[in-house]
């Protein structure tokens, strides 16, 4: 897999304002905030997609929604809750081809999130 620049901000090269890290993930601000709070959780194992999620990947995904539990609470947002979001492929809206979990909070947020005229039948 070729490298992203989350394979930069986990190795240093550029910035980013970390909110967690250990050995398996980082979370950190995202630069173009949708909500208030938005922030992203990251695995530092490089996986493109959802996709690529293998069997032995699954505790890691877990754990990445554990942290976003966490950050949120530091974050004060907690218990008026959030949304998690991860984007698939170009249809999911993914720029990104480093799985990354979207946390947003600190208002009400819609729903839907998008404006849709297709019919799901
Ligand atoms: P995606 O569209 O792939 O689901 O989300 C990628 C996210 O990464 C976007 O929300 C975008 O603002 C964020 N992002 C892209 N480049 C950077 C960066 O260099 N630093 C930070 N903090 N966020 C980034």
């Amino acid at each position: 897999m070729s490298e992203t620049i989350f394979t930069k901000i986990i190795n240093k090269e550029i910035p980013a304002d970390i909110l967690f890290e250990d050995d398996r993930v980082l979370a950190f601000k995202d630069i173009n905030p949708q909500a208030p709070v938005h922030f992203l959780v990251i695995p530092k194992k490089a996986i493109a997609t959802t996709n690529d999620i293998a069997q032995e990947d699954e505790a890691l995904v877990g754990y990445m929604h554990r942290i976003a539990a966490k950050v949120s609470a530091d974050l004060g947002v907690a218990n008026d809750g959030y949304r998690t979001v991860m984007n698939c492929n170009k249809h999911g809206g993914q720029t990104v081809y480093h799985i990354h979990l979207h946390v947003l909070a600190g208002k009400a947020l819609g729903w839907p999130p998008y404006q849709s005229k297709l019919k799901i039948e």
